[in-house]
Parts: C-alpha cells; sequence; structure tokens
C-alpha cells in the first residue's frame, strides 16, 4: 500500500477521489489537499455519503498552496504518500512535479503544464516544461505519468493499441464528442476561464511531417460515431498531438473537438464583441473590470451542471495503417454515460472520464506494473493491463475493425 495524496478539489478530483475510495484497500491511506479545504471536505463528505470506501481507512483533507514546491514537499512527508494523484489547475503542475522529484514519490497529472501568464501553450507542449525534467525524474528513480486523463491519457494508450495492430500508422484523428446535454441555455463543462483560453488561440496539428497552424472552427469534419451518431467536429491543439506525433512522426495526428451550432454561435459573439478578452477594460463609471472575469461571473457554475446532465460522451482514435501491405482501419473508444457517473460518484461524465484513468494508473504503480522509476507519458506504457483494469472499474474500450465492433480485451 502506497497511500495516495490528491492535489485538487474541483470536478476531477471528485472522481478520483471516489474511485480511490472505492480502492483503498490497495491504494492504502488517502488525502485530498487544495488551496480551498472546504472543497476537499465537501469531497469526502460525498465519498461517505456513499459509502465509497472499500475498506475502513484513513481519508483527509488538508489546505495547500501547490504553486509552493516547499508545502507540497511538507506535506508529502507529513502523509507519508508514495503516489501523488495532481488533478489541481494546470498552474500547478511543475511546482508539484519538482516537489515529487524531492521526496521520491511517484507523479500523475492529467493535463499539460500551463503558465498562469500565457493565453495558451505553443508546441512543443511536453518540451515546454516537463520533458525538462525526464533526466531529473530517471536520476530519483520517479515514476512520472504525464496526462493521464483520457484525452490526453487513455486515448494514447488507445493510440499504443493500434500500433501493435499494424506494420506502420499513417493518421490518428483523435475525437472528442460529448452528446450530453446540461438543460441550460449555455455554459462551458469546465472553468468558463480555461475553456475559452483553450480555443481562443491557434489550433496546432501534426500533418506531413510538420506543425501546421488553424484558427478554431476553421477545420470541421462530420465523424460516424458509435452510440452518439454522425457529429461534427473541429480541428482543435490538444497535448497529445505533441507526444504522439514525437512517437509516430511519420504519422498524421489531429485531435477534433464536437460542437454543436449553438456554442459557436455563443462563441463566436463572444469572442468579436471582446468578451473573451484577459485585458482590463474601464466603464463609463470608472470601473476596472476584466471582459473573461465578468462572462465567467454571469455563467453557469460547472460544478451546477452535473445532477441533470443527461447523455452520453463517445471518445476514441481513428486510425489508419498498413498491415502486410494492405490498408487497415480501427476505431478504439469508450461510450461514457452522463448519469451514470453521477449517480457511482456525484460528477458529470467529461469528469469522470478524467479522473477514473489516473487511478487506475495509481492502482498499477502500487501493484509495480507500471512503476516505471522514470518519466513517460501514457503511450510509453504498457497499455494492456491499463484497459483490461480500465474495462473493470469504470471505463470499457470498444474496439470497431473490418471484422465488428467488441470490447477489448487483453
Ligand atoms: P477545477 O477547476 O474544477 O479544479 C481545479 C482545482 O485545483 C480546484 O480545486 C482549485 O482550487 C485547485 N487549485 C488551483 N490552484 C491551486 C493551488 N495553487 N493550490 C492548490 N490547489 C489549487 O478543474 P477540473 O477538476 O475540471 O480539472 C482538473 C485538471 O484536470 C485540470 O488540469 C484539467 O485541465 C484536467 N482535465 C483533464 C482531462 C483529460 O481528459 N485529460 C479532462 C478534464 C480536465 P480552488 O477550488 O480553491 O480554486
Amino acid at each position: 500500500k502506497r497511500n495516495v495524496l490528491i492535489i485538487g478539489a474541483g470536478g476531477v478530483a471528485q472522481v478520483v477521489a471516489h474511485k480511490a475510495a472505492q480502492h483503498n484497500d490497495r491504494l492504502g491511506d488517502l488525502h485530498i489537499a487544495s488551496r480551498t479545504v472546504a472543497k476537499a471536505e465537501a469531497i469526502i463528505e460525498s465519498v461517505h455519503a456513499k459509502d465509497a470506501m472499500k475498506v475502513p481507512g484513513v481519508f483527509q483533507a488538508h489546505a495547500l498552496d501547490a504553486m509552493d514546491t516547499a508545502a507540497v514537499v511538507a506535506l508529502i512527508k507529513a502523509t507519508g504518500c508514495q503516489i501523488v494523484i495532481n488533478v489541481g489547475s494546470p498552474f500547478v503542475n511543475m511546482t508539484v512535479l519538482d516537489a515529487c522529484i524531492q521526496t521520491g514519490v511517484a507523479y500523475m497529472d492529467t493535463a499539460i503544464h500551463e503558465d498562469a501568464g500565457k493565453i495558451c501553450e505553443a508546441p512543443p507542449w511536453y518540451g515546454n516544461y516537463e520533458w525538462k525534467r525526464r533526466e531529473a525524474c530517471k536520476a530519483a528513480g520517479v515514476t512520472a505519468i504525464l496526462g493521464v486523463g483520457f484525452d490526453p491519457g487513455v486515448v494514447n494508450a488507445y493510440a499504443r493499441v493500434a500500433e501493435g495492430l499494424m506494420d506502420s500508422i499513417e493518421s490518428i484523428d483523435i475525437v472528442d464528442i460529448n452528446a450530453g446535454s446540461h438543460g441550460k441555455w449555455f455554459s462551458t463543462n469546465f472553468d468558463p476561464e480555461i475553456n475559452f483560453r483553450e480555443f481562443t488561440g491557434t489550433v496546432y496539428s501534426w500533418q506531413n511531417g510538420a506543425w501546421q497552424s488553424n484558427t478554431m472552427f476553421e477545420v470541421g469534419q462530420t465523424f460516424d460515431m458509435p452510440v452518439v451518431g454522425a457529429q461534427k467536429a473541429y480541428l482543435t491543439g490538444h497535448d497529445e498531438v505533441h507526444s504522439l506525433s514525437a512517437r509516430y512522426p511519420q504519422a498524421d495526428v489531429r485531435f477534433w473537438m464536437g460542437f454543436g451550432d449553438h456554442y459557436i454561435n455563443v462563441f463566436t459573439v463572444l469572442k468579436n464583441l471582446g468578451l473573451l478578452s484577459e485585458q482590463p477594460v474601464t466603464t463609463a463609471e470608472g470601473l476596472e473590470v476584466i471582459p473573461l472575469k465578468v462572462v465567467k461571473a454571469v455563467l453557469p457554475d460547472p460544478a451546477s451542471l452535473a445532477p441533470d446532465y443527461t447523455g452520453k460522451t463517445c471518445i476514441g482514435d481513428f486510425v489508419k495503417g498498413t498491415k502486410d501491405g494492405k490498408p487497415v482501419e480501427v476505431l478504439i473508444y469508450n461510450v461514457a454515460d452522463h448519469k451514470d457517473a453521477y449517480t457511482e460518484v456525484g460528477a458529470q461524465g467529461i469528469s469522470y472520464t478524467a479522473g477514473v484513468p489516473p487511478v487506475a494508473a495509481a492502482l498499477l504503480i502500487a501493484d509495480g506494473i507500471w512503476d516505471v522509476g522514470t518519466m513517460a507519458n501514457v503511450e510509453d506504457m504498457d497499455p494492456a493491463p491499463f484497459i483490461n483494469l480500465l474495462n473493470d472499474i469504470g471505463l470499457p474500450t470498444r474496439i470497431k475493425e473490418a471484422a465488428g465492433d467488441r470490447l477489448l480485451e487483453f
């Protein structure tokens, strides 16, 4: 038993906490730390309300400023945790990783590090911060698994599975469709500041062996997805395009996210009016405001969406390549249900798909299977035990190929 420290107390942390509690017989003591300790306490309360702890054990909340490496080091030492699941905001990633390197404990996160001062990171995303610490991880024997949510995360493992099915990979198209409905006139599914930031910058993809630039909503395509049907998705920049293009430089690697026309209309109006700007403006009354902060203040709190969310998500990889000289194509995917997620762990489906994988990774590290003692992206790891475990703990993987559509098991 390694004991686990969860950092952050948002939507994804809610899922991580419930899933870790369901497996505390294997993980040991659980701790959750966030800037606002009341949020961490509320998550523990919801775990107890669902009687989610598999065996009686420790689950403790702590106040922590995760931007302060020394404070993270002190908490790791005080709790005796050997695995840190960082699901705080992406601004804290490097301070938390540094603390894990200093204390020699395992680290994982679900998104690339972002500098709070920048609008959006540009490629090479992992090269900007994370991979610079690879040698330090190796020297300290620290297992650091980067981006182990769903996308990035499980979709990287899907690409690795496809690698084993083909002689060469020609293209990887990751498609993320949320066909759910939250019932509000307009809302973002995550913190609007983070959500809009993702779509205001340049859209990068890896095609013809080089980075290509587009703008958001410039390139769209309809994908025929299982369960949720034909869905329009748009070329979007995403962390995993970088790590996957480093492993498969000969392949085109693209990320597509589904959006309805309504979302695009609202986004376009807000953006063109200047309401997504982080630059302060002064009103006629002399009041200085940041437009994006005002928009955030009037939009629904994303955390409030979960109870009424219905419908499904479908996220997967369309991979094309060749096998024995012939063209082959597979779709490897998962379908998750918003209502089922809420019933089980009190969160919507998108948080669920992001929060279950790091707990699977923690279990694999605790069992020694993924405890590689160095820094790795998910596609560097053996996907078989990960996918088998996800099948068992709530995120089953299916594969659609010429022969048909089946559960993927190893
Ligand atoms: P939330 O915004 O809901 O939660 C972030 C949490 O981090 C909050 O509890 C916040 O505290 C805490 N936090 C922020 N700064 C600090 C700090 N300095 N010290 C301690 N705690 C801090 O985010 P989500 O739960 O939606 O997402 C969490 C992470 O997961 C993000 O990095 C996101 O990008 C990633 N993600 C990954 C996905 C994937 O599939 N790979 C999908 C979805 C999300 P406070 O409450 O006080 O603000």
